[in-house]
């Protein structure tokens, strides 16, 4: 097994816009299943490509966000619809370690995207899960959930992120 290295903020390869992926190949089911491996192993509830170093559009969820207890991949995975009613909760980020802070994200969104057997991906969801979603996402387009804080949160961050860092 290839065991991936996590990128942490502030590694640039983290604010490049993913490539959408536009074929389904052995190389990217074998990234997907090292990606899921990946994130349980660092008891994460989601992971992007780009947060591995492959900056294409692919992203995975914890198992136990889902019911029948698959893991969730989606391929070029879009929200083609959200709540305009946002909730706060605690968010944290495997590339932001030791990190956490309330963040404002839509109670319900509806991603489309591509399964791993190339399938079309469509699903509606709240809580958890959405707040998941909106957050790798997120990643595909550069964006790390710290840059939701408020400027002088964001100040607090840096100055103790970055000193524990070196
Ligand atoms: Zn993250």
């Amino acid at each position: 097994m290839s065991f991936l290295e996590i990128i942490t903020y502030p590694n640039p390869i983290l604010r490049k816009i993913a490539e959408p992926v536009t074929d389904v190949t052995d190389e990217i089911k074998k990234l997907s299943e090292n990606m899921v491996e990946r994130m349980n192993l660092a008891h994460g509830a989601g992971l992007a490509a780009n947060q591995v170093g492959v900056s294409l559009r692919l992203i995975v969820l914890d198992l136990q966000l889902k019911k029948d207890n698959k893991p969730l991949i989606v391929i070029n995975p879009l929200i083609v619809d959200k709540d305009s009613e946002e909730v706060s909760e605690e968010e944290g980020c495997l590339s932001v370690p030791k990190y956490y802070d309330y963040i404002k994200r839509s109670k319900k969104v509806l991603v489309k995207g591509i399964t791993i057997d190339g399938k079309a991906f469509e699903m509606e969801c709240e809580g958890h899960l959405a707040r998941a979603f909106q957050h790798e996402i997120d990643h595909l387009n550069g964006i790390v959930f710290i840059d939701y804080l408020s400027p002088v949160k964001k100040h607090i961050f840096k100055k103790h992120y970055l000193k524990n860092e070196k």
